[in-house]
C-alpha cells in the first residue's frame, strides 16, 4: 500500500470515528467513503467504528465491482457508487443516521433555508421518498436529492452529504444535523421560520466560495 493510500485510509477512519463520537452514526449505522486510485474506499459492513483498521476498508470501482479482494463493503455501496458516477465534484461522501435530521426524514420533511449556514448544503435540503436500504432505487433517490446540492435527507432513513474532501463532506453532514436541531426547536415552539430568499442564498454561497470555506471546512 502506498503512503498516499495509507493516509487516505487513515483519514476515512478518523472521520468515521469522529462521526461516531459525535453520535451521528448510532449503532454502527452510516458509512464514509472517498475517491481512491482505483475507484473509492468505503467503510465495511458490520464492524464497530472504534475497531476499524486500514485493512477493513473496501475498495470498489465506480461501477461497484471490487477493485481489490478484501472486506465486505457497507451495504450502501450502491448509493456511493451512483453518486461518484454522476457527481464529478464529489470527492468524499458521508452518510449518517444523525438523530435530529433523521427525525425530520421520518416525517418526510426537508429543511427550508431559514439559516444562512444552509448554503454549505448548496440551498434548501430536500427529503427524498423512501426506498429500501442498499437498493439501486435508494441510490437513484440520493442522486436526485443531491441535484445542485451537497446534502439530502432520505425518508425514514437518514442523511447523505458530499464534499470535495473528506473534511468538507463531514462538515456538511455535521451542519445538516445542526440545522435539523434548530428547525425542530422552531417547530416545537410553534414558530414559523423566516426564510432567506434565493438571492441571499446565492450571495452567501458566493461568500463561502470566496473564503474557500467549502473546500477547506
Ligand atoms: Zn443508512
Amino acid at each position: 500500500m502506498s503512503d498516499g493510500e495509507a493516509s487516505l485510509r487513515a483519514r476515512v477512519i478518523a472521520i468515521s470515528q469522529a462521526l461516531d463520537a459525535a453520535g451521528l452514526v448510532p449503532n454502527k449505522s452510516g458509512n464514509v467513503s472517498c475517491r481512491s486510485a482505483r475507484g473509492f474506499l468505503i467503510t465495511p459492513s458490520g464492524i464497530p467504528y472504534r475497531d476499524l483498521t486500514p485493512g477493513h476498508l473496501a475498495e470498489l470501482a465506480v461501477d461497484g465491482e471490487p477493485a481489490t479482494a478484501g472486506p465486505r463493503p457497507s451495504s450502501e455501496w450502491r448509493m456511493h457508487a451512483a453518486i461518484y458516477a454522476r457527481r464529478p465534484d464529489a470527492a468524499a461522501i458521508v452518510h449518517t443516521h444523525s438523530p435530529r435530521a433523521t427525525a425530520l426524514a421520518c416525517a418526510g420533511r426537508g429543511i427550508p433555508p431559514f439559516h444562512y449556514m444552509i448554503a454549505l448544503a448548496g440551498g434548501d435540503i430536500r427529503c427524498m421518498p423512501y426506498a429500501t436500504f442498499g437498493t439501486a432505487e435508494l441510490a437513484e433517490a440520493a442522486v436526485r436529492g443531491l441535484d445542485g446540492r451537497r446534502a439530502t435527507l432520505l425518508a425514514n432513513h437518514g442523511v447523505i452529504a458530499i464534499g470535495d474532501s473528506l473534511r468538507a463532506a463531514h462538515a456538511v453532514a455535521f451542519e445538516v444535523e445542526n440545522l435539523a436541531a434548530q428547525y425542530l426547536t422552531l417547530l416545537a415552539a410553534g414558530l414559523e421560520p423566516a426564510l432567506l430568499d434565493d438571492a441571499e442564498l446565492r450571495r452567501v454561497i458566493a461568500k463561502f466560495a470566496d473564503y474557500g470555506r467549502l473546500a477547506r471546512c
